[in-house]
C-alpha cells in the first residue's frame, strides 16, 4: 500500500500530470499552480507514478510504502 504527498517545492510544471493524469492534476490555488493527488487506486498506476517521481525536477512527489497489518 502506498501513500503519495506533494511537497512545498512543487512549481506546478505539469510533468507529473503529463506522465500520469489519473493520479496527478495541476490546480490553481490563490494564483499559484500546484499538483494535487487524485483519489484513485495507486496500485493500478505504480509504474507511471515511479516515472513521475523520477522526472519531477523539484523532487516534490513523496511516496511512502506502508505495510498492511494482517491479523493471524
Ligand atoms: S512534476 Fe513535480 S514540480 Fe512538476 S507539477 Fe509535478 S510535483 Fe510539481
Amino acid at each position: 500500500m502506498i501513500r503519495l504527498t506533494i511537497g512545498d517545492d512543487c512549481i506546478g510544471c505539469g510533468t507529473c500530470e503529463q506522465i500520469c493524469p489519473q493520479v496527478f492534476k495541476i490546480v490553481e490555488i490563490e494564483g499559484r499552480f500546484i499538483c494535487q493527488i487524485q483519489e484513485v487506486d495507486f496500485d493500478a498506476f505504480l509504474a507511471d507514478i515511479d516515472e513521475a517521481i523520477e522526472y519531477c525536477s523539484t523532487a516534490s512527489i513523496i511516496k511512502v510504502i506502508s505495510q498492511q497489518l494482517v491479523e493471524v
